[in-house]
């Protein structure tokens, strides 16, 4: 790590020039910002740890973990999160490696919180995604896999717990070309796995990389040995280079050979053999996303695609999350910066509401703690203090009209209708809804005709965190009740007449989400699809856009 170089340090570069284009140009180069995708279990909590580690940003091993656990005791709601072991809040760290500065977007495991991940992985450059050797591919892989090829996001490969048994690399590599589509090039190679787990060897540096269990340090170095060929390997694992050898020809022979352009396209994913929780395997990782993975690139708007390197402050809010700090009871909008500098006390325009914020007290997430954002640059996530008035999706600059596009709302498969036991909470119930449906916790829906609100969610368990919620932050204790609605479509159309004719028609299945949106509600399969063959002039969506 060379952060002592006063060449690359922020506030050197700041008093050789202030805010130069030339300034902004090296502050973007040396941004990464990545998320990672795995399905429970495999280990993205401990790879997690072990990264923060190694860039030195936390000291301990268990600090992650702890940190978690910290924040359930203190935080009224997450009890839903201690009692299932999962981790329903997604959070941000910061930390620098090598002279860069890499933003690490967490992203929650559990399928039943899949749209929050969705909305976090519009927000990184490439994704990590972690693996479970012993299993393979699994479904929650899939879907995520699914999510970052939207934006055609670079993908870096993680085959976690070599030290267990684990299937054939191989078979491994040939599943994950199979099901997701993918092309692999093994960039390390196992030797052994299991109780016989020698190490890997590094088919680009061509050296083997000596594995030692159970170490927790930092800065720990591992063993190297030049050459595959050198007789020292083969004295002490005769058997494994055998082996080894006639796995790297066969390798060599039928797998890819690494691409950069097919990793930044996200055609081609460059694959590490590792074991997360010895430390086996993380430094390599690092070195990839900070060697191969791409700085902030160019983003979608309306109107222009806007270019990280530009002067002007752009960025866009893609998740809000609550309770953050439980001393504090606040929101935060998270906003990713797509071009400029962001500076404190700046003034920013809100563009969905056409006003003028001064930004003040934002905060940035270093691993440890938040802190106050002094600048930021593309790629970096800063908290805005939210009190109500921002939305995921919404879009800031210092003035030009622009919003970011490509941030999704997936269509809801589960419906509750809910109802209160107290009736004159009836007004904290709808406060509350609001701003839960604002933050996208859940999706709400008020029907034109007929009075009770209908909650839309991708997962059942998004309905407990609502709950549990309403009644903590919101002292309503709501009941939800299944509903005969089984999908919601929203629906655009140019015929503003038809728009209307609709709604007349079939007001207690019309229904306007929490941006105002309109959305149609099935009754079934058969219901949705009578509907759209009857109103052909309107589109119907499964997902939508911010806009
Ligand atoms: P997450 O659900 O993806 O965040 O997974 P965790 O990081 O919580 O890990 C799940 C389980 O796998 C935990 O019991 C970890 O200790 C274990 N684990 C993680 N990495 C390794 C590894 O490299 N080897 C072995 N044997 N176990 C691991």
């Amino acid at each position: 790590i060379d952060s002592s170089n006063p060449e690359n340090s922020v506030e050197n570069s700041e008093a050789a020039g202030g805010k130069t284009p030339a300034l902004i140009a090296r502050e973007v180069k040396r941004r990464r910002t990545f998320g990672i995708i795995s399905h429970p279990d495999a280990g993205k909590t401990t790879l997690t740890e072990k990264l923060l580690l190694f860039s030195g940003a936390i000291q301990m091993a268990g600090t992650v973990k702890a940190r978690k656990s910290g924040r359930h005791a203190t935080s009224d709601w997450m009890e839903i999160e201690k009692q299932r072991g999962i981790s329903v809040a997604s959070s941000v760290m910061q930390f620098e490696f090598r002279d860069h500065i890499i933003n690490l977007l967490d992203t929650p495991g559990h399928q039943d919180f899949s749209e929050d991940t969705y909305r976090v992985l519009t927000a990184v450059d490439s994704a990590l995604m972690v693996i479970d050797a012993a299993k393979g591919v699994e479904a929650q892989t899939i879907k995520l896999l699914d999510v970052c090829r939207m934006r055609n996001t670079p993908i870096v490969t993680f085959m976690n717990k070599l030290d267990r048994e684990c299937r054939d690399p191989l078979e491994l590599l040939d599943e994950l070309e199979s099901v997701l589509k993918i092309q692999c090039a093994p960039v390390t190679w196992p030797i052994g796995m299991g109780k016989n787990f020698r190490g890997v060897y590094h088919l680009l540096r061509d050296e083997i990389l000596l594995f030692r269990a159970g170490e927790e340090s930092a800065d720990q170095s591992f063993e190297v040995i030049k050459g595959i060929d050198n007789p020292r390997l083969q004295e002490m694992f005769p058997l494994e280079m055998d082996q080894l050898r006639m796995e790297v020809e066969l390798v060599n022979g039928a797998s890819h050979p690494f691409d950069l352009e097919e990793f930044l396209a996200g055609v081609q994913t460059p694959v590490f053999f590792g074991s997360a929780i010895n430390n086996f395997g993380v430094r390599e990782i690092l070195s990839a996303l900070v060697d191969w993975a791409p700085a902030p690139r160019g983003r979608d708007a309306t109107v222009r695609v806007v270019e990280p390197t530009e002067q002007p402050f752009t960025g866009f809010v893609f998740k809000i999350q609550a309770n953050m700090d439980p001393a504090h009871r606040d929101r935060i909008a998270f906003l990713r910066v797509c071009s400029g500098r962001f500076e404190r006390g700046m003034k920013v325009k809100h563009l969905r509401l056409g006003r003028e914020v001064k930004v003040s007290s934002v905060v940035t997430f270093m691993a440890s703690s938040r802190e106050q954002v002094e600048e930021a640059y593309a790629g970096d996530i800063i908290g805005l203090p939210n009190h109500g008035n921002m939305q995921i999706g919404d879009s800031f600059s210092e003035g030009e009209a622009l919003t970011f596009t490509g941030i999704p709302y997936f269509a809801p498969d589960f419906f509750r209708q809910v109802r209160i036991r107290n009736p004159l909470k009836i007004k904290q119930l709808h406060k509350g809804l609001q701003q839960l449906g604002e933050e996208g916790a859940v999706q709400v829906f008020k029907p034109v005709q007929g009075g009770e609100l209908v909650l839309g969610a991708v997962g059942v368990l998004q309905f407990e965190v609502v709950a549990s919620r309403l009644m903590n932050e919101y002292g309503v204790d709501a009941v939800f009740e299944g509903t005969s609605i089984s999908s919601a479509r929203w629906v655009s159309s140019d015929d503003k007449k038809s728009l209307v004719d609709f709604e007349a028609a079939l007001g207690h299945n019309v229904a306007y989400d929490a941006a105002g949106n309109m959305a149609y509600l099935a009754t079934s399969g058969v219901n949705l699809r009578l509907t759209q063959e009857r109103w052909p002039k309107l589109q119907f969506h499964a997902t939508r856009e911010h806009a």
